[in-house]
């Protein structure tokens, strides 16, 4: 199944999962049936394409974000297991691929952007390891069969003193108490864990002692585009809502050349946007696919950051400019607004993406990166391309 026809399956669910504040048994059902996991997590020991699961996070994203973001929460955890590399994570993986839905446990409620601030501890006792504390706006909390944990394994304020392990939902001391209830992505549960004395074998450990900070960061760095992903998607799903608003009342989509040609102005900004996103999030996404590594950090948190901006400043504009019919209860733009925020936070809130930018400044020197069949004398078009396509006015 390809990312565009199973958003197009998806999109009559995205009001009913708004409305139920929770996923429909049809969209897990679907989800398996079509192939989706195995389409996201790629062939069983291969390394997935970070440009394939943005082209789905974005599509998915288009049609029903918190699917998008269910979705991608698997993408981002399959590669902290597959980094980690212990027999247990990688055996969670191929569960993954067959629809296991897996929690990841990093925030507390006094350890947000500070992951160092954490105070979960797992102490070794015997073989077993003991953990000890709770965690806050944990995505998937009660729907995933398994969540991946964050500890202290030592008490210093270092990026070695934090491990990662996996724990069983059914675990005994692990308990969900309370949930959030969201502004946007209101299918998607997200709640505390608190763990209160869980015992897990020294086999739950994700990598190694002290590699937990380690994990986490590689693994953002392969995460935030798949953000930004979400982020252009809901962009484009907003542009395409406001495209068929304005197309629905009398004069169409001509009003934008004509009687309304400032908001003309205004849509074609947004075009201009979401194609240069586009263009952001695919090079940054494709190069790291073709080197084999994981995008620079200061690429991963420029796509979320420009793509989650994007998205907010698009639904906004939308609403702005679709006025009524747009912000009626129940209208996708209305949903999508909802939805964009969140974007900008979780990840990384786009402060904390700034700062990473600003620690890793790059250069950009070097000769534009482009694709061989793209290097042709500028200005003129590559043999036997047409200067403008058919259809489309200069
Ligand atoms: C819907 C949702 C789902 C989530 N899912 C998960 C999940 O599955 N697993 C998980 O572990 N976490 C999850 N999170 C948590 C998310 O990653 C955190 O909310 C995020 O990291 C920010 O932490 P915080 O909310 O504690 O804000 P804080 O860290 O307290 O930040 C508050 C504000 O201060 C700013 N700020 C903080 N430090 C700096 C700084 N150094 N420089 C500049 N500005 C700064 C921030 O940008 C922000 O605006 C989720 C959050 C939400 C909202």
């Amino acid at each position: 199944m390809q990312a565009q026809s199973f958003s197009r399956l998806l999109a009559p669910l995205a009001p009913v999962h708004d409305r139920h504040e929770s996923f429909s048994p049809t969209l897990l059902t679907l989800l398996k049936e079509q192939g989706v996991w195995l389409a996201v997590h790629g062939r069983a020991g291969a390394r997935p394409r970070l440009a394939v699961q943005c082209a789905w996070a974005e599509a998915l994203a288009a049609a029903c974000p918190a699917t998008a973001v269910l979705v991608q929460s698997q993408m981002t955890l399959a590669h902290t297991l597959a980094l980690g590399g212990t027999p247990s994570g990688l055996a969670l993986v191929e569960d993954m691929r067959r629809g296991v839905i897996t929690g990841w446990g990093l925030t507390e409620a006094e350890a947000g952007s500070d992951v160092l601030s954490m105070r979960s501890t797992a102490t070794l006792d015997g073989d077993s390891y003991v953990i000890n504390g709770s965690k806050r706006f944990i995505s998937n909390a009660g729907m995933a069969a398994q969540y991946l944990v964050f500890a202290r394994t030592a008490p210093e304020h270092s990026s070695r003193a934090i491990s990662g392990f996996l724990v069983a939902a059914g675990a005994e001391g692990l308990s969900i108490p309370r949930h959030e209830r969201k502004l946007g992505l209101r299918a998607c549960p997200t709640g505390d864990l608190v763990l209160d004395a869980v015992r897990v074998g020294a086999d739950a450990l994700v990598g190694g002692v002290g590699d937990g900070v380690g994990l986490a960061l590689k693994t953002l760095q392969w995460s935030r585009p798949l953000i930004g992903a979400v982020g252009l998607g809901i962009a484009r799903g907003a542009y395409e809502s406001l495209r068929d608003l304005i197309e629905s009342e009398p004069g169409g989509l001509s009003v934008l050349t004509g009687a309304r040609q400032d908001d003309g102005h205004r849509v074609a900004d947004l075009v201009i946007e979401i194609a240069a996103a586009r263009a952001l999030l695919y090079d940054v996404a494709r190069r790291a696919d073709e080197a084999g590594t994981l995008p620079a950090i200061w690429e991963a948190s420029a796509s979320k950051t420009f793509c989650s901006d994007l998205a907010m400043r698009v639904v906004c504009e939308a609403l702005a400019i679709g006025g009524r019919a747009a912000v009626k209860p129940g209208a996708p733009l209305e949903r999508y607004f909802r939805d964009a925020k969140v974007t900008q936070i979780f990840e990384g809130t786009n402060q904390i993406q700034r700062n990473a930018i600003v620690k890793n400044l790059p250069s950009f020197s070097g000769e534009a990166q482009l694709a061989p069949e793209q290097s042709t004398v500028l200005g003129k078009p590559a043999a036997g391309m047409p200067p403008t396509r058919p259809g489309e006015s200069p």
